[in-house]
């Protein structure tokens, strides 16, 4: 893939879009790009304006992240923080016991004195660092198509073994990354920490028995908007708006323009689609085209009179030309379940 030199003011924008989309099956991958924010906020750069980071270092940031995270949570006992295995805060928790035993209270301390517990914990957690979040982070879910704006992860893959690591040993953030990562810090470790809580609501949701609350407070409401099921899907002949499969008993009604970025219910930005190409769009960033297509529709105003939802073409087409104007060159857009395209303005 060929490389554009990036605006360090668009390195956020990017960061947002590949936490963005798809499901997370782990919080790894944030803690990987908390990490990589506070490196860069406490490390200069080379004067290319690149900066190379030991991946150890990140095994190191990352057990710190994690070591307060896996106290009990009130009566809940220790949260967790990946769908389904043995994961990095397990062994993290540990050693932890071990350390605390031997008066060592904090990852740092542990750190500090190479305490042969906190050692090999280190090897493991970099290890697994390697194989998933440095190895998936700038892919995009679903596919193959890799957006590597970071830094380069040839090289990096999901059965790499100690001695590919060994003789990688390093990334190295791309020139203006460091910058952009520095300059915009604040806004990202706010960004990163409220998708983590969110997602370990989620991967706890059984034990807490906690609502959605983000989804709650900035959410859609789609109860509101299940009127429209029926309109929709007889203005599409019964087909699903993105894949034109024939639309099956379980109809969503999907936000073109995500709700996270046009948070306003108007038929023009609603269609109707089946659960694999909402599930999998879910808040990512559609190809122009769809929009176009949804705002060229016929008839929008006879479904809302049907459904007393407004139309709201004229907000729509300015909020998706805002979206889209915004949008850094080379982002990647949603075209169909598991298909992407690289945004060119
Ligand atoms: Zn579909």
């Amino acid at each position: 893939m060929s490389f554009v030199a990036l605006d360090p003011l668009d390195v956020a924008g990017r960061v947002v879009q590949l936490l963005e989309a798809g499901r997370r099956n782990s919080t790894y991958k944030l803690a990987t790009v908390m990490a990589l924010v506070d490196i860069c906020v406490e490390n200069a750069t080379a004067p290319d304006g690149s900066l190379m980071v030991p991946i150890d270092e990140i095994a190191h940031r990352v057990i710190g992240y994690y070591w307060n995270q896996v106290r009990s949570f009130h009566l809940h006992g220790r949260l967790a923080q990946v769908v389904r295995g043995r994961s990095i805060p397990d062994r993290i928790a540990d050693a932890r016991d071990v350390l605390l035993r031997d008066g060592l209270r904090t990852a740092e301390a542990a750190r500090e004195a190479c305490h042969p517990v906190y050692q090999r914990l280190v090897r493991s957690v970099r290890l697994t660092m390697a194989q998933q979040p440095l190895t998936h982070l700038q892919s995009v879910p679903h596919s193959q198509i890799r957006d590597e704006f970071l830094f380069d992860a040839a090289g990096f893959h999901k059965k790499m073994t100690v001695s590919d690591l060994d003789r990688i040993a390093v990334i190295v953030l791309r020139p203006g990354v460091p910058d952009g990562l520095r300059r915009t810090s604040t806004l990202l470790r706010t960004f990163v920490r409220s998708l983590w809580a969110h997602d370990v609501i989620d991967l706890n949701r059984a034990e807490l028995d906690a609502e959605d609350i983000d989804g709650f407070l900035f959410g859609a409401d789609h109860t509101a908007l299940r009127a429209l099921v029926d309109p929709l899907r007889d203005l599409q002949s019964g087909r699903c708006f993105y894949c034109d499969d024939r639309l099956t008993a379980e109809v969503h009604i999907d936000h073109v323009v995500p709700w996270s970025m046009i948070p306003i219910d108007g038929v023009a930005n609603l269609v109707a689609a089946d659960t694999r190409c909402n599930l999998d769009k879910s808040a990512s960033i559609p190809i122009r085209e769809h929009v176009t297509r949804a705002l060229e529709r016929e008839s929008l105003s006879d479904v809302s009179a049907l459904t007393r939802i407004p139309v709201l073409h004229k907000r729509t087409v300015s909020a998706a030309q805002g979206v889209y104007a915004a949008l850094p060159a080379g982002s990647i857009l949603w075209r169909s379940s598991g298909t992407y395209q690289p945004y060119s303005p």
